[in-house]
């Protein structure tokens, strides 16, 4: 099986089979905060959330919407001189606002030159009939598609990261979100303390049944001014080698339908903030060396879906 040279379907391939060119993600800041950091669920965020949340190209969000997608477009423009774009709303909790706030910075958001759909990344537990009715009347406007992040099946690593809802508020979420249509897609961390291959594994045998209709593979980042840190100083645990990895995103890829899109593979750390692991530095290795291992298995996606 193959998508374009790919031996999964990832969203480059999707995006471009749906538009007809090549389609660009512009990270975007909405000013937004988390439950989780101001004190509503958590104070100190998820484990491996920094200061500055989970955006990691996001521009200033001292500037407005349309401000912040021209200065990404210019960024971009060296990179791909031509081609469409999806808005994502990539930092912190994006759907955690008044929904007067949502519909404006939302619209902003697609009503710009060449913006072809919204990315909105958030939490389940976010989600409120109200949000969910705003998120409907947008599937309809554009091309739309929501991020949760779940990272663990598992509720002991999920109380360790602090991630602050069950399993349950995740599959009510994606529930409420199919029956209106919005496309989900669904991340997961690997390398999480005290988590067995077959853990990891068996989060993704439990998002390919569910109707994510995208993934997102991270490795954990351990990044200085976290909480995470702190915790690896004094309990230092494994990290995972490059090896490991890629052998563990093959075997999911082999696990994942065929029709999943596969929106990630690896992350992008900060540079200046990162301690482990640090061969994630080398992007473009990490990406061809998954390709090489799913050539010399002479496998593909959903072989043993
Ligand atoms: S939900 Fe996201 S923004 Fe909120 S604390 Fe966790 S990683 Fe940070």
């Amino acid at each position: 099986m193959m998508w374009g040279d790919k031996r999964y379907l990832s969203l480059n391939y999707e995006l471009r089979k749906t538009f007809g060119t090549k389609v660009i993600k512009l990270s975007l800041d909405g000013g937004f905060t988390c439950p989780n950091r101001d004190g509503t669920i958590g104070n100190r965020g998820c484990i491996f959330c920094g200061e500055e949340g989970s955006g990691e190209f996001t521009s200033s969000r001292k500037l407005s919407i349309k401000d912040q997608i021209e200065s990404q477009k210019r960024f971009l423009s060296k990179k791909w001189s031509e081609g469409k774009y999806i808005s994502f709303f990539q930092n912190f909790t994006n759907t955690y606002s008044t929904v007067k706030d949502l519909n404006k910075k939302y619209s902003e958001a697609i009503s710009q030159n060449g913006v072809v759909g919204l990315a909105i990344a958030t939490r389940p537990d976010c989600l409120s009939e109200e949000v969910l009715k705003l998120l409907e009347e947008f599937n309809k406007k554009t091309f739309l598609w929501v991020e949760l992040g779940l990272q663990t099946i598992h509720g002991e690593t999920a109380k360790f990261i602090r991630r602050g809802y069950e399993l349950d508020c995740y599959e009510k979420a994606i529930m409420e979100l199919n029956k209106r249509n919005v496309k989900v897609v669904t991340h997961l961390i690997f390398g999480l303390p005290n988590e067995t291959n077959k853990d990891m594994l068996d989060s993704v045998k439990y998002i390919s049944n569910t109707n994510t209709w995208g993934v997102k593979f991270h490795n954990l980042y351990i990044q200085e001014g976290t909480d995470l840190y702190n915790y690896y100083i004094k309990n230092p645990f494994h990290i995972l080698s490059i090896d490991e990895y890629i052998s563990l995103v093959v075997d999911s890829i082999e696990l994942l339908p065929q029709n999943m899109v596969v929106h990630r593979l690896t992350g992008d750390g900060k540079k200046e903030l990162l301690v482990e692991p640090r061969w994630t530095l080398n992007k473009l290795k990490v990406l061809s060396s998954i390709d090489k291992e799913l050539k010399q298995r002479n496998t593909y996606q959903g072989i043993y879906y």
